[in-house]
């Protein structure tokens, strides 16, 4: 074992390129990489030297190849999301169909029509491709797609709105987690937000009596992520619209989860569909893609022509508009759509959502076991919880779910062994996800469909 204690003891970067792990890193990531790591992994070593520290030439050669492997993984992977929110935003929301994958296959290896007109042989129009199913699916005259429902809103405010009032109720000023705050994004389009009624209520009246010369448009915001109880009104979509249009306004919803499909009739709760905003009479309705809807990353706006034709010669709508792979899932999402007998199999977001309590039970139990076996000083259980829809969706209304339910045997610190054991799940090749709370680590299942891959991963457990 060579130790090095000096500075003038450390190989050369020569030495460390010509060491066989050296030469055999080379071989299956190229020279550059190994190179800048070797450079980095002595400037370290240099350092502890200096400091003191002793160290050997294999942990050179260990930090060498962790260096380069460090460099070249992906930070972005896939985890298994057994938190028990099905559309989680941290980790990634709406799992795609696998129609929707092919789809994005299939128009990313090669050229594709994405504003080229096949009849005319002419310039054509990117929006069109998920347009014709969107205004089926919806009952819309047209439809536009952008990169977000964020986006959707700001695009629709600065085109319909732009350095005039459009009066909001009180109740309805959201944040949906950090940027996402409604008075910010209606600063940003450049429109003056009026402040409509008070936080519980807010009446007809107060909106006839926020109507002025300056007024642009009415706007309905859905409270996706928190529910007032006790002594509330809202102004319902109905009145909402009547009010607009007796003034010559729109009446702009936004949504935000938007679904196209009636959740009761897959025994979840209620929640108003696109169609239904529109036939309340809204005249645009913005929704995000990936959260109901079970696709992509899009915000959709959807309704009359004559605005979404606004929208669309807004210089803003170029740097928002949707790239091809996003298009292409979409198609593919929407077209599931027309076939609700399919729906409910194929789409992973309303699979998961309305999957069998008796299944998600027998699996855990099932896999409890295996669990338990490689989690020793530990006891796993499998245990009710209460699984969330997510992303603002049906905030108060929860699916009743099964976790593995891990606590600590034996009189342990259970705070630092929990979060240790949570870390150790995260280190999988494929990281695992849960939730510590109440002295538990909890992994609800409801999620879980590749058991093989869990069981397999899960080999790789190292408790230290
Ligand atoms: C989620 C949400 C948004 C933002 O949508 P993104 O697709 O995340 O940009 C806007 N409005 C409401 C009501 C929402 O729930």
């Amino acid at each position: 074992m060579t130790r090095i204690d000096k500075p003038e003891k450390l190989p050369s970067v020569d030495r460390l390129l010509n060491d066989p792990n050296g030469v055999e890193l080379i071989c299956e990531f190229g020279a550059s990489v190994v190179i800048r790591s070797v450079k980095t992994i002595l400037a370290r070593a240099r350092a502890q030297v200096v400091a003191g520290t002793t160290i050997e030439y294999a942990s050179l050669l260990k930090a060498l190849s962790e260096e380069v492997m460090h460099t070249v993984t992906p930070s972005l992977r896939p985890v298994i999301n057994l938190t028990g929110t099905v559309l989680h935003t941290n980790l990634g929301r709406a799992a795609l169909p696998e129609s929707a994958i092919k789809a994005m296959i299939d128009v990313a290896r090669g050229a594709s029509n994405l504003e080229y007109d096949l009849e005319t042989g002419k310039r054509g129009d990117r929006h069109k491709h998920a347009e014709d199913l969107l205004c089926y699916l919806t009952g819309a005259d047209a439809a536009l797609v952008v990169n977000n429902n964020a986006a959707a809103v700001l695009l629709t405010l600065n085109s319909l709105a732009k350095r005039k009032e459009v009066p909001v109720s009180r109740g309805e000023l959201i944040e949906i987690g950090g940027a996402f705050r409604m008075p910010d994004i209606m600063a940003q389009a450049g429109c003056k937000l009026i402040e409509v009624g008070t936080t519980n209520r807010t009446h007809g009246k107060d909106f006839e009596l926020a109507i002025g010369a300056r007024t642009a448009l009415l706007m309905k915001v859905h409270t996706s992520n928190f529910e007032i109880k006790g002594f509330t009104k809202s102004v319902s979509e109905q009145l909402l619209a009547e009010i607009a249009h007796r003034h010559n306004l729109p009446l702009v919803t936004d949504l935000g989860s938007g679904t196209l499909i009636d959740l009761e009739s897959h025994q979840l709760p209620h929640e108003t569909t696109v169609t239904e905003a529109l036939g309340a009479g809204a005249d645009l309705v913005t929704f995000s893609g990936d959260k109901l809807l079970g696709g992509p990353q899009a915000g959709i706006i959807a309704g009359r022509r004559d605005l979404i034709n606004k929208l669309k010669r807004n210089p803003m709508m170029r740097a928002m508009r949707p790239d091809k792979l996003t298009l292409a899932a979409l198609h593919a999402v929407l077209r599931l759509h027309t076939d609700p007998s399919r729906l409910v199999m194929e789409l992973p977001t309303l699979r998961l959502l309305s999957r069998d309590h008796s299944e998600i039970a027998r699996l855990a139990t099932r896999i409890a076991a295996t669990v338990q076996d490689k989690c020793e000083g530990f006891e796993v259980i499998a245990a009710p919880v209460q699984s969330q829809i997510g992303s603002g969706a049906l905030p108060s209304d929860t699916l009743a779910s099964v976790a593995l339910k891990i606590t600590v045997s034996g009189k342990r610190r259970p705070g630092s062994a929990l979060i240790k054991l949570a870390k150790a799940f995260r280190n999988l090749p494929v990281p695992v996800i849960g939730r510590i709370t109440d002295g538990a680590l909890w992994f609800d299942v409801r999620c879980l469909e590749d058991e093989c891959t869990f069981i397999e991963n899960l080999q790789e457990l190292t408790l230290k």
